[in-house]
């Protein structure tokens, strides 16, 4: 008699079948159920005989390896540092491919920490159980690839006690982006950037490099070949676009009357006066970051007469330290020497030779670094070097350091690993198995749909977790075959076995959402998905349209870390279930309760005392207990559920198993965030797996008036370290206020300033202008200017304002336009080339516009208006300094408005900012200098930003008499050249922080 095959539960079918790979998990062998009691039911929840159709999962995210949260991380976008990642932002993994950020884990203070030195002089700081893929150089027979903790190669450093080192890592391979859109070929960029006029179309070359005009030609621009009569020395000119257009009238400077597209792009690019690689460039595909190379070579690059290395000089830092990220992005192994300025006699004068930077590189003919040919004829081939050398990096020196906050993060990347520090090295990261796939692959075949938050996502999802369950699960592996074997049925997204298919998609794909009618549905970190998918309304709901047609049968399991209330998906879906808790026994008294963090106590500043108490009898239980209370623990609903087929769990890091994240860690990890909202955050929702709700009540304007402070208002603080002003724009004034800044947000109101008039006048700009060229004194001696100033243009005059800030040309001026969007990863976006009308006359693409995310920033001011004394006696950071001179009115402007939650027709909660009082001014003003504050850079390079300003205030008295004028030293142009406008860059922090930005007096 044949017998039907035993009903499995999901749980059951993990313990019996599921292996766990080492490249699949930190708890490498077979699955136990034990170690996790809490997913028992979750997992069984989803197997084909339980009634249950829709199963919601909101838990905390996984911890990985931790690295410092100041190490300063490659992103699509620009640099970032660890501690300012979030789930969503893509990164690059060790093959130089993008990959997005799918777990952060909160920052930990109080681990061993290391600093790494490599042979290139790159250092970087991370903990002493991250890991590493190195290179062993131990053997006779050549260096052994393997995974190592940083604790475990410390002592090892070196081989015996010679000279040589033991241990290397591979240097990236090129990270791969696609084709950009370029404004100017990046060749031609290239040229011009290493030796065109700073202000003009004009490029000087060698007498010889005739040929290089053929090479601009072929970029797609005209460019001309002259050897003009007054040249000095060998040196020609290049004129590209050579079509020149005089405009207006003998006043008009000369770099207008040359105006050719050329130089109206260089101007667009923001490079004219202002030479740096735009961040459009360095995040280029690679041929085109290659072209970019090529054309910075030819013009100011040289090769050494071996032919071993290339070299490139230059006087500007910005141009420097973008070719050593472009140099590194390309895989290769740039080092920089900086070459200290001298003093000359040069013609009986004394004269200041000015440093200039060395950057050198090995690079093979394979690939050329010029275009020229006799330089291209120099470099030679692959075979004649010795490519591995030019390939890894040497650790040098590996020394414990004093601990320093940590953080890990989780990509997506198929390999785990992702690229950290200015030089892209690759280190390691975890991940997690599925088991419900597995089962249903193997014990109930259908047809199942598994929607990551994007297509891309998807296909990593594939690669890094269906492939490894797949190839390590003996039962599977003979299901399925693999995606490499011809007519095997599968590709990379989707999977075919006996009687069914798993397709895998993303949620923003619509198509993908209506490829197929499915019976099983996995829908991973919803937080993530879209809002809207091409239109056609939310994703889950289009999901789960998909498997109506199965009626009871069907089953959907929703699973993702939380995120902001009442924007959060996750947390809507289990509001609306039976909202079920793990309920664990007291071992004292037996009572059953779920675990609350507001249970968990400890003496302060001592979390290792961390004990949690029990709810009836207050009895603390320590850290080992919590393996027989997971073991006694059962899950019970806590609400009736809107629909009986849906249930819900909910489960915190306070459930962990011991081993795993431990209750001192996380009373840990809550003291290092205290007084940071953004740690506070990440906290919620990544340990206890709670929706963060934004503080958007507004603070009382009364509690704010009493606790002004006294100090002099039109005078910098001692504590501030920058100025950045926020102007409103009225019908009859402007209002402007300034405010001063330090590290962790704290900040001061130094001035406020009404400049009556219209905005269509003159007068009222040129009123703007005398408080962009004011110096406030400062505290302690010194002075200081604006560094950064936002104007809001968004009023009814916003053509004649667009008119007044381009004939003001301070490019510390950034025209704004306010949008009640919520954007935490990019709360100011652009600029986005706008027309001017200035002089009656309309100037294409005249102005570049900022867009700021006004909803954002506003929460940002609450949160550090909310901030609670304590009991310290330091105030915290991140607080909001009044001087006793500003008004009622003021304050009262500055809280005038409040978050509201709402719901749209389909009842989906939205928050919105309404206002309480008709003016608020001073509200408006404050989240514009914040803006102005993040364009300077300030929390893309936290610490470092800070340090940078603090080193150059106390280098300041020294400066203000010697400021160095930029400029193409190593090879001086033949063209006069502008003296530099003030140099500010919203992607590198080091280009305006030198000290000719001129705003520090
Ligand atoms: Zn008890």
């Amino acid at each position: 008699m044949l017998r039907p095959p035993p009903q499995l539960t999901v749980s059951e079918w993990a313990e019996r079948h599921r292996m766990l790979g080492s490249r699949a998990s930190a708890e490498p062998g077979p699955w136990r159920t034990s170690r996790t009691p809490y997913l028992k039911d979750v997992m069984d929840a989803l197997s084909a005989v339980h009634p249950a159709r829709r199963v919601v999962f909101m838990k905390g995210a996984q911890v990985g390896a931790p690295l410092a949260i100041t190490t300063p991380i490659p992103t699509a976008e620009g640099w970032a540092t660890m501690g300012s990642l979030s789930v969503g932002d893509t990164l690059f993994d060790e093959r130089g491919h993008p990959c997005r950020v799918i777990g952060v884990s909160p920052i930990m203070i109080g681990r061993a920490c290391y600093t790494i030195t490599f042979d290139d002089g790159e250092t970087i700081v991370c903990d002493g159980e991250h890991r590493w893929p190195v290179w062993d150089f131990t053997d006779n027979e050549g260096p052994r690839a393997r995974v190592l903790h940083t604790r475990d190669m410390a002592p090892w450093v070196r081989i015996g006690r010679g000279p040589r080192y033991r241990y290397a890592i591979d240097c990236c391979s090129p990270a791969e982006l696609p084709d950009q859109d370029l404004l100017i070929h990046p060749y031609v960029l290239g040229m011009w950037l290493g030796d065109g006029s700073s202000t003009m179309n004009h490029i000087s070359v060698h007498e010889e490099d005739a040929e290089a005009a053929e090479h601009l030609q072929a970029s797609g621009v005209v460019a001309q070949f002259r050897l003009p009569r007054w040249r000095k020395g060998r040196c020609a000119n290049i004129v590209i676009d050579p079509t020149f257009r005089v405009v207006g009238d003998g006043d008009t400077p000369a770099s207008v009357q040359h105006r050719s597209r050329f130089t109206t792009r260089l101007r667009t690019l923001d490079v004219l006066d202002n030479k740096h690689i735009p961040a459009a460039y360095l995040r280029a595909s690679r041929e085109q970051r290659l072209d970019l190379i090529r054309g910075m070579m030819d013009s100011d690059g040289t090769i050494t007469p071996d032919g071993k290395r290339c070299e490139f000089c230059n006087g500007d830092r910005r141009l420097v330290d973008g070719m050593i990220e472009l140099l590194r992005s390309l895989g290769y192994k740039p080092t920089v020497y900086f070459m200290a300025s001298r003093r000359k006699v040069i013609n009986g004068q004394d004269r200041t030779c000015l440093g200039y930077w060395r950057v050198s590189w090995t690079a093979y003919c394979e690939e050329p670094m010029f275009r020229l040919s006799r330089k291209v004829a120099r470099m030679r081939p692959i075979a004649r070097g010795r490519p591995g050398k030019s390939r890894r990096r040497r650790i040098v020196s590996i020394e414990p350091t004093n601990s320093v906050p940590v953080r890990c993060i989780e990509v997506d990347s198929p390999n785990h690993l992702y690229l950290c520090g200015e030089g892209w090295i690759p280190t390691h990261n975890t991940e997690s198995g599925n088991n419900w796939l597995g089962y249903i692959m193997h014990h109930v075949p259908a047809p199942a749909l598994a929607v990551q938050p994007t297509v891309e996502l998807a296909k990593r999802f594939s690669r890094q977790r269906i492939d490894p369950l797949l190839e390590e699960t003996p039962a599977l592996r003979e299901r399925v075959a693999p995606a490499r074997a011809r007519d095997s049925g599968n590709t990379m997204l989707s999977k075919e076995f006996p009687g069914g298919i798993l397709v895998l998609t993303g949620a923003n794909s619509a198509v993908g959402l209506r490829s197929m009618t499915a019976r099983f549905l996995f829908l991973d970190e919803v937080d993530a998905y879209p809002g809207d998918v091409a239109g056609e309304g939310d994703p889950i709901a289009l999901a789960e349209a998909r498997a109506r047609t199965f009626g009871w049968r069907r089953k959907a399991f929703l699973v993702s870390t939380p995120t902001i209330s009442g924007r959060s998906r996750i947390e809507r879906e289990y509001l609306a279930s039976d909202q079920r808790r793990f309920f664990v026994p007291c071992t004292a008294c037996g009572e059953m309760q779920w675990l609350r963090f507001e249970r968990l106590l400890w003496e302060k500043g001592a979390p290792e005392t961390a004990r949690y108490h029990c709810s009836t009898c207050d009895h603390p239980m320590q850290e080992h207990d919590k393996t027989a209370m997971l073991g006694g623990g059962e899950w019970r609903a806590t609400a009736a559920g809107q629909d009986p087929h849906t249930i819900g769990f909910h489960i915190s890091a306070l459930y962990s198993p011991v081993g795993w994240l431990s209750w001192a860690q996380i009373a840990r990890d809550w003291e290092a965030a205290q007084g940071k909202p953004e740690d506070i955050k990440t906290f919620r929702n990544t340990v206890l797996g709670e929706t963060w709700q934004e503080q958007g009540e507004a603070p009382d304007w009364e509690r704010l008036v009493e606790r002004r402070e006294d100090f002099a208002m039109g005078v910098v603080p001692l504590g501030a370290l920058v100025l950045t002003a926020g102007v409103d724009v009225q019908d009859d004034r402007l209002e402007c206020d300034v405010w001063g800044w330090a590290e962790g947000f704290s900040s001061w109101l130094v001035d406020h300033a009404v400049i009556p008039g219209s905005p269509r006048d003159r007068e009222t700009w040129d009123e703007l202008a005398k408080l962009l060229a004011r110096d406030w004194p400062r505290q302690g001696g010194g002075a200081m200017r604006i560094a950064r100033l936002c104007v809001d243009t968004g009023g009814r005059d916003t053509a004649a304002v667009y008119g007044h800030l381009r004939r003001l040309r301070d490019p510390r001026i950034a025209p704004t336009k306010g949008i009640d969007g919520w954007n935490r990863a990019q709360p100011v976006q652009g600029p986005t080339p706008v027309d001017a009308l200035v002089n009656g006359q309309k100037l294409r693409r005249g102005l570049k516009l900022w867009t700021v995310s006004v909803s954002t920033w506003k929460a940002d001011l609450y949160r550090r208006l909310w901030l609670g004394r304590g009991d310290a006696e330091e105030l915290p950071p991140g607080w909001v300094h009044l001087p006793r001179a500003i008004d009622v009115e003021w304050i009262k402007q500055l809280v005038a408005e409040q978050l509201r939650t709402t719901k749209d027709r389909r009842g989906f909660a939205r928050q919105e900012w309404a206002k309480l009082r008709e003016r608020n001014e001073a509200l408006d003003c404050a989240v514009l200098a914040r803006a102005a504050l993040w364009l300077l850079g300030a929390d893309r390079y936290g610490e470092r930003f800070w340090q940078q300003l603090r080193d150059q205030i106390a280098d300041a008295p020294m400066l203000a008499s010697e400021i160095p004028t930029a400029g193409n030293v190593a090879n001086p142009s033949p063209l006069p050249q502008a003296d530099p406008a003030p140099a500010f860059d919203t992607q590198r922090p080091r280009g305006w922080l030198a000290p000719r930005s001129g705003w520090l007096r």
